[in-house]
């Protein structure tokens, strides 16, 4: 959850050019040094956010609540958003990866988008299956140990 809240904060920006009408694109938010920020950020603001996200759709309960460590907030904004500009700039040209160090964009052009979309969801395949792999494992590991303490 704080992983997708940091890529809306992300293109929050692109948003409101394209609305706008005017502007870079993709500017500031897009730069790694932009990202940092919209990391700390995210994550301050995620972590609650998802928090109260968990309870209003009732996975989270009142008498014991799912809290979001500080940990895993700061690893899924920070993954979040330097993974956002590193695609992007894959992605787009216009995308200033490295502003103010220097304005080009050497991961411009790097994989065809078609690549990209596939490196995505192939990405996401994998991560899915160690997900479910984990949360298998998990299961099998707490039904063992409560057969031997029953
Ligand atoms: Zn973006």
């Amino acid at each position: 959850m704080v992983f997708g809240w940091t890529q809306i904060i992300m293109d929050l920006q692109p948003l409101w050019v394209m609305v706008q009408g005017h502007g870079h694109i993709h500017g500031f938010t897009h730069t790694f040094l932009g990202a940092c920020l919209i990391a700390v950020f995210s994550c301050l603001t995620g972590k609650y956010l998802s928090e109260i996200g968990l309870r209003v759709i009732g996975v989270s309960k009142a008498i014991n609540p799912i809290r979001i460590s500080w940990n895993i907030a700061m690893v899924s904004s920070c993954v979040g958003s330097v993974s956002h500009v590193v695609f992007d700039a894959m992605m787009h040209a216009d995308v200033e990866p490295f502003f103010p160090i220097f304005m080009d964009n050497p991961l411009s052009g790097v994989l065809s988008v078609s690549s990209l979309h596939k490196l995505c969801l192939y990405s996401g395949l994998v991560g899915s299956g160690v997900f479910y792999a984990v949360q298998w494992r998990l299961k099998r590991n707490k039904m063992i140990y409560d057969k031997h303490n029953d």
